[in-house]
Formats: C-alpha cells, structure tokens, sequence
C-alpha cells in the first residue's frame, strides 16, 4: 500500500496535529516490531505485553511512524506518532478506510473446517483472471483481517479473505468491517463447542458472516447441512449450495482418491476432470465450494481445472512425511475435532497398502461435557479390516478405547496416557515397517508432534 500520514491520520480520527509530518509516505503497516522494514506504520496493540514497549525496536527495523495509545502520558513529539484513543480500533478503521478507496470485490470465507484450504483455493482459481490478494497464513481475526486488508496492492480486483470465530459477535464485526460481495461458510463442526454448547449454536454463530453481506451479493454454502438450509431460507441474497447429495447445485461425480491426490468430476461441467494436490474427500467438498465461487465470477472451467491441480496447499496441514523405516506417515498434529478426525479416518483409510494401516490418535480437546462420548463416536470409523493397529492418546480416548476393546485384539489397541508418550513411541517404532502407512492426529495440546519426531 501506499498512504501518507495525513491521509492515515484522517482515516483513523488522530487526537493530535501532525501536520509537520503530513506528507511522510508509509508503505506498509505492521504490529509486530520483527516484520517491520522500511517504510512500516507500526501499530502497538496490546497482549501479553504493551505494543508501546516494542516501538523503539519497530523504529530500528524501520518503521516510519507509529500509533500511540492516547492513554498513555508520555507522548514523543520528536517522532510521528498518530495517537488514537484504541489502537486495535485504529488499525480497524484504516483498513476498512484503505478497503473503501482500492474498492475490491470481497469474498469472506468461514466454517468450523476447511477455511485455509478453501480460502487458498478460491484464490489460485481467481487469480487466473483477477488480481487477488488473499489472507496470508492463518490471519483470521479481528487483527489479522485489518492486516490483511492493508496489504492488498492498490490494483486488487479481489480480495479472499479468511474469517475465524471462537464466540458469537467474532463474525458479525468481521462481516460488517469489510462488507463481502461474497460469503462462503465451508462446513458446521464441532470446534469449539466446548464455548457455544450445540452445533444450532454454532451454526447460529457461523450466520452472522450474512451480517454485512451486500444487498447484491452471494452466499455460498454447503447445502447438504440442514443447520444451513434452514437458516439460508431467511437470506434475501442470491444463493448457491455445494455438496455431496444431489440437492445441492454443485456436487462431485466419480470422486477417485490416490495416495496424494483426489480427482472428482461435477455435475456443474460434466466433461471436465478436476484433480486436487491433497488426500480427504472432504477437500473435495472444499474444491466445489471454491468452483462455486469461481462460477460466480465467470472463471473459465479450463483455468479452474489448472489452478485446482497446483494451487498452493502449503498451508495444508494435513501432509505425508516419510518415516525413518520407509513407512509414509500422514501428519496432522495441529488440530483435531471429531469432524475433521472422521474425515481423515476415512480418507486414511482409502489409501493403499501393501502393509498395514496404523492409527495413532490423540485427545481432542475444547469439546466440553460431551467430550468422552464424542470420542467414543470415533469407534463408527474404525475397523481392524481396515486400520489393523490403534494407538490412544489422553483422557477422553480412554471412552474410545472402552469401546473398542471387543473390536480389537489386544495386540491391536494400545493406549497411553499423555504423559507416557515416550513408551508409545518405543512401541510403535518396535511394529511400524517400510509398507505400513501410518495417521498421526490430535489436538496441539496433546504434543503429538513429538511421535512424528521420533519417526522421523
Ligand atoms: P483453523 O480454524 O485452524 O483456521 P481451517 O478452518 O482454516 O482451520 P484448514 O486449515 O483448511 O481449516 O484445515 C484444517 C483441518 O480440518 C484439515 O487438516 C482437515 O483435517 C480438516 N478439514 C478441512 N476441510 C474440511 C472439511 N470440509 N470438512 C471437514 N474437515 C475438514
Ligand atoms: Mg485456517
């Protein structure tokens, strides 16, 4: 971006004249000091320290000028600082300022799964026709969509941006900051029920991304969720639905999976293939999603084709590593909830072996009261024909192994508690062979990153 001070100090309402500086030229804007370079508006919010303790490292990265909190005393008069009553509400309103004057189309993307990978789609495929500026990493929040919004070229057409909700409000604010001509809510889950109690709940939460949605925009959504469907009957916008079912307008035919890819054919364009770098028939639900909103902005079915097969899934955080043995191990450490476990079960599962398929799962956790029948839950996708070796991880696995212990032999189920993943790891390198696949998946707590590790 480029902004001057003046036009900064406008947009965000400064309590203070900087009127000496007015013409000092900003080209980024930044609140972490580490990322500040030349020419960065620094921005201190407040967490686990005051941002304002940071600004003399920004200025020796860098940093042009800086926010400064009109509640603190000792404002500097030899350096430009804009003060402002809220710097998080400051960074807030230039954003939606600097939005208004680069005047892109917005597509806001949220869903309790498959938000990165959509949202990651949905940019490679416009981006053959369009100029698009798309949400970097995981910025989703309250914070992480101003930044994002600030660092679009002034020559983006379209702007994918990626929205988070951990509570209700969260999606409300986040939909009437940037006002999307497009909405796309990728699935209702599980996560973070532990704080809304019901999936109504967090549907109901999910919803208010229709908040600012424009009079003429479109909501995308997946139409096989009747928590969906029947709160999209009171949205007045045009509506498009993808799914599994035929109900829906957009669903995959001929779905075939491989060891890395997954290949799908739609009713939309029977005669096209599309193929997509990643395992999860669920990503195929996240593939038409972002079709849908290709087909809203009249991309041509050849260019989705091509941007689908090597759009930039590195964020992905399901990926295959190779173990010490020669084993393919399927990692995702970072994050669990029962709906992405099952999905990834089931992907897992559809992958050949000449060996044997062996499950190493750990707690989820966030999942409230419920949480010990939700795992048990997990027993419907788990079959010893098919993942012949279990090993459990935490507390709330313990109802899962409970339930499994007919279905299993002893020599199949192993169970640990979190504090002994040392022993699991001894065993599990004692079983695990070059042909055998092995899943590795649990919630970040649970520190399963260090089984990965130790295959490694
Ligand atoms: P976060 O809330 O952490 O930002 P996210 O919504 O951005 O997550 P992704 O990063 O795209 O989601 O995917 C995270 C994991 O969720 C994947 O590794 C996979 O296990 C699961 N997942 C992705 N898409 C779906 C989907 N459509 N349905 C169910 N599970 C999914
Ligand atoms: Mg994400």
């Amino acid at each position: 971006m480029k902004m001057q001070l003046a036009e900064i100090a406008k947009a965000v309402n400064a309590d203070n004249d900087i009127e000496q500086w007015n013409e000092l030229e900003v080209s980024s804007v930044s609140f972490d000091s580490r990322k500040v370079t030349d020419g960065t508006l620094f921005v201190p919010l407040s967490g686990n320290r005051d941002g304002h303790d940071f600004i003399k490292s920004a200025i020796d990265n860098g940093a042009v000028a800086t926010f400064w909190s009109s509640e603190r005393t000792d404002i500097p008069t030899d350096f430009p600082v804009i003060v402002v009553k809220d710097t998080l509400e400051a960074l807030q309103a230039l954003s939606r300022y600097y939005l208004m004057k680069i005047n892109p189309r917005v597509v806001a993307v949220t869903g309790s799964n498959g938000k990165t990978t959509t949202k990651d789609m949905i940019a490679a495929i416009l981006a053959t026709q369009f100029n698009v500026t798309k949400t970097q990493e995981n910025f989703n929040n309250e914070i992480g969509v101003p930044v994002t919004i600030l660092s679009m070229e002034p020559t983006t057409e379209l702007l994918v941006i990626e929205m988070g909700m951990d509570r209700p409000g969260q999606l409300e604010f986040l939909s009437n900051l940037v006002q999307p001509d497009l909405t796309v809510i990728t699935m209702i889950g599980e996560a973070h029920i532990e704080f809304f109690g019901t999936r109504d709940k967090i549907a109901d939460a999910k919803m208010e991304i229709i908040d600012g949605l424009k009079e003429d925009g479109v909501f995308i959504y997946d139409g096989d969720e009747p928590l969906l469907t029947e709160r999209a009957k009171s949205v007045s916008q045009l509506q498009k639905t993808f799914g599994r079912s035929e109900n829906v307008d957009f669903y995959p035919t001929d779905v075939v999976a491989t060891p890395t890819t997954t290949t799908f054919k739609t009713n939309k364009w029977p005669d096209e293939t599309f193929e997509i770098p990643l395992i999860g028939e669920y990503n195929v639900n996240n593939a038409l999603a972002a079709l849908a909103v290709a087909d809203t902005y009249q991309i041509r079915p050849a260019n989705m084709r091509e941007a689908l097969k090597k759009f930039d899934a590195t964020e992905n955080r399901t990926e295959w590593v190779k173990g010490s043995a020669g084993e393919q191990i399927l990692s995702d450490v970072y994050n669990s909830n029962p709906t992405a476990a099952k999905f990834v079960l089931n992907a897992f599962t559809q992958v050949p072996t000449k060996g044997k398929r062996i499950a190493v799962l750990g707690d989820m956790l966030e999942l409230g009261d419920e949480a010990d029948e939700m795992h048990a839950g997990l027993a419907e996708d788990l079959d010893p024909l098919q993942i012949s070796s279990l090993y459990l991880i935490g507390t709330h696995m313990k109802a899962l192994d409970a339930k499994l212990i007919d279905r299993y032999s002893s020599s199949q189920l192993h169970y640990f508690s979190v504090t002994d993943l040392s022993a699991l790891i001894m065993q599990l390198e004692k079983e695990v062979t070059a042909d055998d696949l092995v899943l590795i998946k649990g919630s970040h707590g649970i520190h399963l990153e260090e089984v990965l590790d130790a295959l490694k």
